[in-house]
């Protein structure tokens, strides 16, 4: 394992590249959780929180997804991730099905992903110094030798721009964003393919935000890293993701380059969505339109087309008929009257 934090930055990826050399590929994916309402006599339920979701990632490539609260968004992170095993259908890493791993190839592919999530405080060890922490996986694997795996962690700190004088410190006494500087520089040491980040900077203010999506976008560059990128804010998603998934209800409902999707969206789900996201130049209108309601429970969600009970411009039709995703070019839809909003 070589670390090559300090080498040139390579250029973003290049275009997509055929569908069979994805590195990542999650193909009809679901994830069924069983709940008993009330009483333990009453019979058990069973719901997909996760219902069919097919993606692609080339490597290199930052797929955010987004959606409300509860959409699934963040099972979906974990069966990425080999956290969660799917009920129906596969995840690929590189070729290789989590479903099909042996015990010794599922450690091996714990260094290959690694997921950061909101809560940097609770990701780490209170009483550790940050740099025993962020050393840690590298003594865990016996990776190279004491004098290597130093180096390697002050290269490291040093990447994810966290002050000499704070290696010392414990997480108690650092910030926030340093907090989350920490959870990178831990969760990169090991030179995943595969990141996972769960609505990192949500708990941040704003400034921090910033800064926090430009050291992940960096560092993504310089590791030419494979990123699912989970959030509820599509401001945030816009400054780092090459493509986005839309979820509603434990499915995808528009996939595509990001800025085609914030220029042209096409599921009004994804347009009620973009109407909530501030415009920053009061000049610029944008067209109104806000989601009717709370979301159905994902315990049974509605017929036909789930976001119809929401939808402006639903028909008869979307009350009893699922739609297909379908493609339109780089964009995908699962919308049965996609054309007319095209
Ligand atoms: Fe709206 Fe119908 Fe499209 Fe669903 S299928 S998003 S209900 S128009």
């Amino acid at each position: 394992m070589t670390l090559s934090l300090l080498a040139q930055t390579p250029s973003r990826a290049p275009e997509p590249e055929p569908a069979h050399e994805a590195f990542l590929k999650l193909d009809k994916v679901e994830r069924a959780f069983v709940y008993r309402r009330g009483t333990l006599t009453r019979p058990a339920k069973s719901f997909n929180a996760v219902d069919g979701v097919s993606l692609s990632l080339r490597k290199g490539e930052t797929m955010a997804v987004v959606g409300e609260s509860g959409c699934g968004k963040s099972t979906l992170g974990r069966l990425a991730a080999g956290l969660m095993r799917p009920t129906g259908g596969y995840v690929d890493l590189d070729g290789i099905s989590f479903g099909e791993l042996s015990a010794d190839g599922w450690r091996d592919s714990r260094t290959q992903v690694q997921v950061i999530f909101q809560d940097a405080a609770g990701s780490l060890d209170p009483r550790l110094p940050v740099e025993t922490q962020v050393r840690e996986p590298l003594d865990l694997h016996n990776a190279g030798t004491r004098e290597e795996r130093r180096r390697r962690t002050e290269e490291m700190l040093m990447a994810v721009k966290l002050g000499r004088h704070l290696w010392k410190a414990v997480p108690g006494e650092l910030s926030g964003g340093q907090q989350q500087r920490v959870v990178i520089a831990r969760a990169l040491i090991l030179e995943p393919g595969l990141l996972i980040c769960d609505e990192p900077v949500s708990a941040l203010d704003v400034s921090i935000q910033a800064q926090i999506i430009s050291l992940l976008a960096d560092m993504r560059d310089r590791l030419d890293l494979t990123m699912i990128f989970i959030s509820h804010d599509l401001a945030v998603v816009r400054q780092i993701a090459d493509r986005v998934a839309v979820m509603y209800l434990g499915q995808i409902v528009e996939e595509g380059p990001v800025e085609r999707l914030f220029s042209a969206p096409m599921h009004p789900y994804t347009k009620a969505l973009l109407a909530a996201v501030p415009v920053p130049d009061p000049a610029v209108k944008r067209s109104k339109q806000l989601l009717m309601g709370d979301p159905p429970s994902p315990h049974a969600p509605p017929a036909g087309c789930r976001f119809h009970t929401r939808c402006p411009i639903a028909t008869e039709r979307c009350g009893t008929d699922m739609p297909e995703m379908r493609s339109f070019g780089s964009v995908h839809v699962a919308c049965h009257h996609a054309e007319e909003r095209s």
